[in-house]
């Protein structure tokens, strides 16, 4: 076992370009190597185990290795494997679509399938763009997106993405986008109500001014995930909705993170009764299990694509392995189980117990806010509380204290000075308690000067 880590993690140096990561420092620590997973916990090749403190990158809903989604792969497998949607179809792809559009908010009517979040936001755009020059407006070919948000890796999805850190470098390769401020109400002047006023403005003044150049608005619905799990005001989501319709501005929600329960709702856009043109999932949509995403859209969309070949209004775009049956088959397989164990409606009791957990920690002098929506958690730090004061980027604050939670046997990943905890949303209540108190634990270790 011992030579079998050895042997691994030589070739991982040797051969595996890892992502997000900086392979200098990966090169200086004994890589973490995943050799299989049950339930909340993932065990390395050296038998440790760890809780999945963050779904494996916000994806996990039910665990891993789960009977019922194994089985959903393997009889699919025993059938076929892939075939395409290139002109044709399959089984599961079309039922996975059906129960799609039973699930999504009212109007969604169609499904265009791919295989990340990044390839369904590319979607998206394209989808939008092409609408208005179909319908004889191509006008209409910008869009607007907020401050800080990220969808994805695409050049496409990063020419909507707006974390200079990601994305400035390519800022040459990308189209432009109008920014709006995201609502972020800790680092706002005058707090939740006047980070809410400036976006609204911000948006109402550009649709007033431009209106007829842009297609579409991209958002990502109540948490923006990337930028630190930072949660809008209630009411903002449906207000930007209200503009956009008003200004006939399509309003894309980017679901691969919120979607699935994470934030107590089947999706983020149901909290407050949104229905946008274009909506993506992405993640949590297997399971966590296999790479299948999704672009759903309306009839009214559709159908400015639906003419006579000559037209060339087809939407030319697609992926080897759109709409994959053994994808397809484990989604399907995740809604059954969402439904049949009650998840969505879990997620309440269950955040209301982090809550409980995490609420002194905005006591501690090293916390500036502790963000949460369902099972979507972010804790800040800042150096100096008063002053809201962020610790300086090169003494990466978050990193040590998830290495420090590594230590302790649970794993996540931060978002620069936040500290990130999204559970598998079928986390029992013991779990949770246990994965909380090595949060706890951890930032306590590290903003105390205990380790690091
Ligand atoms: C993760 C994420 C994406 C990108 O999804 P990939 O599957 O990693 O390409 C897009 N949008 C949001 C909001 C995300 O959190």
């Amino acid at each position: 076992m011992h030579f079998e880590y050895e042997r691994l993690s030589a070739l991982d140096k040797a051969h595996l370009w890892h992502p997000f990561t900086q392979m200098k420092d990966y090169m200086g620590a004994d890589p973490l190597i995943i050799e299989r997973g049950e339930g909340v916990m993932l065990y390395d090749v050296q038998g440790r185990g760890y809780y999945d403190g963050f779904s494996s990158v916000w994806l996990n809903v039910h665990g891993h290795n789960v009977p019922e989604l194994n089985q959903a792969v393997m009889d699919q497998l025993a059938r076929v494997a892939h075939s395409t949607l290139l002109g044709m179809a399959n089984v599961p792809s079309i039922e996975l679509a059906t129960k799609l559009v039973q699930i999504a908010p009212p109007g969604l009517n169609k499904v265009f399938y791919s295989d990340s979040g990044a390839t369904g936001v590319e979607i998206a755009i394209k989808m939008a763009f092409q609408y208005w020059h179909n319908r004889g407006i191509p006008k209409k070919k910008t869009f607007i997106t907020m401050n800080h948000a990220y969808h994805g890796d695409t050049l496409g999805a990063v020419s909507v993405g707006a974390i200079p850190l990601y994305h400035e470098v390519f800022r040459p390769m990308l189209f432009p986008a109008h920014v709006i401020p995201y609502p972020y109400p800790y680092r706002h002047a005058n707090g939740a109500a006047g980070a809410m006023e400036e976006t609204l403005e911000r948006l109402r003044t550009l649709l007033k001014a431009k209106s007829d150049e842009i297609a579409a608005m991209i958002v990502e619905p109540i948490v923006q995930g990337a930028s630190g799990i930072v949660v809008m005001p209630p009411g903002c989501l449906s207000e930007l909705a209200e503009i956009c319709k008003r200004y006939d501005v399509l309003l894309i929600a980017d679901e691969v993170a919120t979607g699935f329960g994470r934030t107590g709702e089947m999706f983020a856009c149901g909290h407050e009764g949104v229905s946008p043109d274009l909506m993506v999932v992405g993640k949590g949509l297997t399971g966590g299990y296999l790479p299948v995403a999704a672009t759903l859209t309306t009839d009214e969309v559709y159908e400015a694509f639906y003419a006579d070949y000559e037209e060339q209004k087809t939407f030319f775009h697609g992926h080897s392995f759109t709409g994959n049956p053994l994808g397809c088959s484990v989604a399907l397989a995740s809604l059954k189980l969402i439904e049949d164990r009650r998840v969505i409606e879990s997620v309440g009791a269950k955040a209301g117990f982090v809550a409980r957990k995490l609420a002194g920690l905005t006591d501690w002098p090293n916390i500036g806010e502790v963000r949460q929506k369902g099972l979507m958690i972010g804790i800040e730090l800042v150096r100096d509380k008063a002053a809201r004061e962020p610790y300086d980027w090169a003494e990466r604050i978050g990193v040590q204290v998830c290495m420090r939670a590594r230590e302790m046997g649970m794993l996540t990943r931060p978002l620069g000075n936040v500290v990130v905890f999204i559970p598998p949303l079928a986390s029992t209540e013991p779990e949770l308690d246990a994965m909380t108190e090595i949060l706890v634990q951890s930032i306590r270790d590290v903003t105390e000067g205990r380790i690091g």
